[in-house]
């Protein structure tokens, strides 16, 4: 079975699995089912914040006027296009590439592109709906969207990607611009593609347009600490969370899944903040080490060598080692970070989290625990931060990039960074407090999607029937 399938399933079997919904969504979401067939991880978001609106439709009846929830339900603009580009040796391949401009109520579009073999139009409309919300409690002025291609960055070589992202942004550069869609970098799509996509905009459209993508290189307009920003992001609310337990990461024990930029500076936060980061992954399996993973080997292995994890345990020797089956999830820790993808933690393994004492989970990734796992860590009473509030520091500093190229400026780390674990700050007190005023105190989940959607649904309402 691929990935994608078994992600597929996975995706099915939370929607069967789901709590009622107030009686009017559940039309609302049986068009979303109808509309986007086949869609499983579109519906899945869908369902997951239709479920916490009850709550406000309940309280504030007129929300539900005027079509505004099925408007938030359906993309303002969807746009599909072919990438087609030469390999090494001469032949010509063709991959799909989207864009899903989902909602610019609160500023132009934002959120990243994704290059990965599993991207679809579903997964894109899954990130773009839950990006509008991310971006919304972050309070800043940015809308939401998300785009990317099935291609695959492993194994190509330089100019294979250079060439692919020239073909990308050959269409994209039509539909986007510092006022209407600023694209970033998600799984697949870091710096240096980044580099790529701007060079190929700049040239095209014959304009030093800084503002146009985030995540740029800091010799032409990009921001300290974005590279870190989600990571670090993640532990700066981890921190906030335990705060309210009247304890903090020092001396914990934390598991992270996946090993790319937002495995890696959710590490390195974790570790300056005292705690011993005992595992961690990728796509072929995780490494142990009871010692504490050394950080520095793994940024060598992911960002020079650009090696599979395994290595890790083969140069580290003594103290830590590869297991390429069972789950990383097995491995007891007090925190755990998944920061890997969609649907990576599933219901046996938030029990097996649970029984192993874990106190505090974090999504780093966008969605990365299934509904059963979610529905386990809060039964259990532990602490949950959803991905749309927990890892929402990277689109937050990606806006404070533009800021930076508004005004032609530029800020210190420690400026930036301050600037960041304030946000953040904020994200997790707006979550708490909108959970507290709609009877569910601690439910980080009902917190974050309600005051996202109040912000949003407050500033359509206010441009008319759009
Ligand atoms: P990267 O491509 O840098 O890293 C992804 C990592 O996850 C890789 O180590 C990859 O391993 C691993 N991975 C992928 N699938 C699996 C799997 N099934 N099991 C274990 N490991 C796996 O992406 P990012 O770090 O940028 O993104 C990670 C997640 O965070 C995504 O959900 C993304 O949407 C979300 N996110 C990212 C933001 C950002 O600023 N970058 C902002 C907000 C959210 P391998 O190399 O083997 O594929």
């Amino acid at each position: 079975m691929t990935q994608h399938m078994q992600t597929q399933m996975i995706a099915q079997d939370r929607i069967q699995t789901v709590l009622p919904l107030d009686e009017k969504l559940e039309p609302i979401f049986a068009e979303v089912v109808r509309r986007n067939a086949g869609e499983t991880e579109f519906q899945q978001a869908v369902r997951e914040v239709l479920e916490s609106l009850g709550h406000v439709i309940a309280k504030h009846p007129d929300y539900a006027d005027d079509a505004l929830i099925e408007r938030i339900c359906e993309p303002e603009r969807q746009i599909i296009f072919r990438v087609p580009w030469m390999d090494d040796s001469g032949a010509v391949q063709v991959n799909r590439g989207f864009r899903v401009q989902f909602n610019s109520a609160l500023g132009p579009y934002k959120g990243g592109l994704r290059f990965h073999p599993s991207v679809n139009v579903g997964i894109i409309k899954f990130l773009g709906f839950e990006q509008i919300f991310k971006n919304a409690l972050s309070g800043l002025p940015i809308g939401g969207g998300k785009g990317g291609a099935d291609f695959d960055p492993k194994g190509k070589s330089e100019g294979e990607i250079m060439r692919f992202c020239q073909s990308f942004m050959t269409e994209l550069h039509h539909h986007i611009g510092e006022h209407t869609d600023v694209p970033a970098g998600d799984i697949g799509v870091g710096g240096r593609e980044i580099g790529y996509l701007f060079g190929q905009y700049k040239r095209l459209a014959n304009r030093f347009e800084a503002g146009v993508l985030t995540g740029k290189g800091m010799t032409y307009g990009g921001s300290r600490v974005r590279t870190q920003a989600t990571g670090y992001g993640t532990v700066y609310f981890v921190q906030r969370m335990l705060g309210t337990k009247h304890t903090d990461l020092e001396g914990k024990r934390v598991a992270v899944s996946g090993s790319g930029n937002v495995a890696i500076y959710a590490m390195e936060k974790a570790i300056a903040l005292g705690a011993t980061v005992v595992a961690c992954s990728d796509s072929s399996g995780h490494v142990i080490d009871e010692n504490g993973i050394d950080l520095d080997l793994v940024k060598e292995i992911k960002e020079v060598r650009r090696e599979r994890i395994s290595e890790y345990a083969r140069l580290k020797g003594t103290g830590a080692h590869f297991l390429g089956s069972g789950s990383i999830w097995d491995v007891p820790c007090d925190v755990a970070l998944p920061c890997a993808t969609q649907n990576e933690l599933s219901g046996r393994e938030a029990a097996t989290l649970i029984k192993n004492g874990v106190l505090a989970v974090a999504e780093g990734a966008n969605m990365p625990c299934t509904r059963e796992a979610v529905r386990a860590f809060q039964s259990a009473e532990i602490l949950f931060a959803p991905g749309k509030a927990a890892n929402a520091g990277g689109v937050a500093t990606s806006a404070l990039e533009m800021q930076q190229n508004a005004s032609r400026d530029r800020w210190t780390f420690e400026q930036t960074n301050a600037r960041l674990s304030e946000i953040i700050a904020g994200i997790h007190d707006r979550c708490r407090e909108t959970a507290e005023e709609y009877g569910a105190p601690g439910n980080y989940i009902l917190g974050a999607n309600i005051a996202g959607f109040v912000r949003v649904a407050e500033s359509m309402r206010a441009h008319g029937v759009v």
